[in-house]
């Protein structure tokens, strides 16, 4: 895609500080450094988003990340790594180029924050089996 920021990165118009690269992907040092080792990994096909996505595409853009995962854990001694995908603006997407965030942990105060509220109390058990059923019936081969 020409109008691509992360196309643009791949073809080298751009520049990153990449840290790994295999035939599928390649994975770089995320500009705002949320934490310290924040990196995305990037299809070098132009996707917008999971929606685009088989599961042999996503497999191969999910396969080395465990082990850029445990690079970024033990380069920095970190607690744990948040791993996350961004679908849609409404999910925060802002890059229209599909990508996984590998966010080392460090503590609570370390700048990144994901907030799960339980909204459990608007919702009964038999609107959980009505919603799995929903779900259920538009799960495609
Ligand atoms: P998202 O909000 O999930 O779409 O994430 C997009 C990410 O791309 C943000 O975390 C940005 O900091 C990052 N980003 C934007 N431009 C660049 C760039 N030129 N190099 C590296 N990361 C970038
Ligand atoms: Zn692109």
């Amino acid at each position: 895609m020409t109008n691509c920021l992360f196309c643009k990165i791949i073809n080298g118009d751009i520049p990153s500080v990449k840290i790994f690269e295999n035939n599928d992907i390649i994975a770089f040092l995320d500009i705002s450094q949320v934490t310290k080792g924040h990196t995305l990994v990037i299809p070098k096909h132009h996707y917008e988003n999971v929606f685009q996505l088989d599961g042999d595409t996503i497999a191969s853009i999910f396969r080395p990340i465990p082990k850029i995962a445990e690079a970024i854990k033990s380069a920095f001694n970190a607690n744990g790594i948040n791993i996350i995908n961004n679908n849609g603006e409404v999910a925060g997407q802002t890059i229209f180029h599909y990508h996984v965030h590998i966010v080392p942990r460090y503590n609570e105060d370390d700048g990144f924050r994901a907030i799960y509220t339980n909204h459990m109390d608007k919702y009964s058990r038999e609107d959980l089996v009505e919603f799995a059923k929903r779900i259920t019936d538009n799960i495609k081969d």
